[in-house]
């Protein structure tokens, strides 16, 4: 098992490395321009065992500075992988967001990568207040991602991509928005978290604490403490999606556009389950983001 699981991450990492990605990164209709390559060795595991071999590093200068950016790719010693974004800018480096290769008993060898949306960042003061600004930050923030058209299920995990080592490719997007995708949260994951060094001028800032750590505790009532709950039943287990975009014949059932036609495909309640809609494969669909996007539009409208 280890081997195979040796052979198809190492698989996706050639691919990763063979893909020439443009010096510009699209977040929603925003262009961040940079050019490739990075000033600093940005270096936070043990040198030469990065799969990716610094072959995704970019410079991207902002109002702060040049955002410099690094993808690395490591195996730890439990023979798991993940791909990790590290940022440096003005001296300050930090790693900013990192997905898992997982795979899935129901999927064979199927490599999903993902990872769940969550703020660790610690704050002085009352420790319950920081923990309701986290998870603020973590509505807010996947509510932003699910506008920018990511996969984002109800227990806050992204989707970033769906990798078949049989293929030898992604089957819900390209490799190259899976790319631009990878970068494109970490650099907004880093604006959120608000301790790497930089914002982002485009955005919002959800970083100004200090004014409500007066250590009244009747102040939590002004937060909204509003948990993500674990809507197990509506949530679609990552088996399950393989299995849908499978089922579809990995395209769009709305208007037919695949991976290589540019089109990220997101996994859909044909019913949706707030209308009595099972999680069962019968009741899913593949849609592309943007008629899903439309498509929950005009639930909201009707
Ligand atoms: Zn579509």
């Amino acid at each position: 098992m280890k081997n195979d699981k040796h052979k198809d991450a190492e698989i996706f990492a050639r691919l990763l490395r063979e893909t020439k990605l443009s010096d510009k990164i699209t977040i929603g209709k925003f262009i961040l321009q940079g050019k490739k390559g990075v000033k600093d060795t940005i270096q936070y595991n043990q040198a030469g065992l990065d799969i990716l071999r610094n072959e995704h590093e970019y410079t991207f200068p902002i109002l702060d500075g040049d955002l410099q950016v690094s993808l690395q790719l490591y195996e730890n010693i439990s023979n798991y992988y993940r791909l990790f974004c590290y940022t440096r800018i003005n001296g300050k480096q930090g790693m900013t967001f990192s997905v898992n290769l997982t795979t899935e008993k129901e999927s064979e060898n199927v490599i999903y990568l993902t990872q769940r949306i969550k703020f660790a960042e610690q704050y002085e003061g009352s420790a319950t207040l920081a923990q309701a600004h986290r998870r603020q930050k973590q509505i807010v923030f996947c509510d932003l991602l699910r506008k920018l058209g990511f996969d984002i299920t109800d227990n806050s995990d992204l989707i970033l991509g769906i990798f078949d080592p049989t293929k030898k490719s992604l089957v819900n997007t390209s490799v190259d928005k899976f790319l631009n995708d990878f970068i494109v949260v970490s650099i907004l994951k880093g604006h959120f978290q608000g301790n790497k060094g930089y914002q982002l001028e485009i955005l919002p800032t959800y970083n100004k604490l200090d004014y409500i750590f007066t250590g009244k505790d009747d102040e939590i009532e002004n937060l909204p403490l509003k948990i993500v709950e674990n809507k197990s039943k509506r949530n679609i287990p990552l088996g399950m999606r393989y299995k849908v975009l499978k089922k579809d014949d990995f395209k769009c059932v709305a208007c037919g556009h695949n991976a290589n036609d540019g089109a990220k495909l997101h996994i859909d309640h044909k019913t949706p389950f707030s209308l009595g809609g099972l999680t069962e494969l019968n009741n899913l669909q593949t849609l592309c983001s943007d008629c899903n996007i439309s498509k929950s539009n005009k639930y909201i409208d009707a």
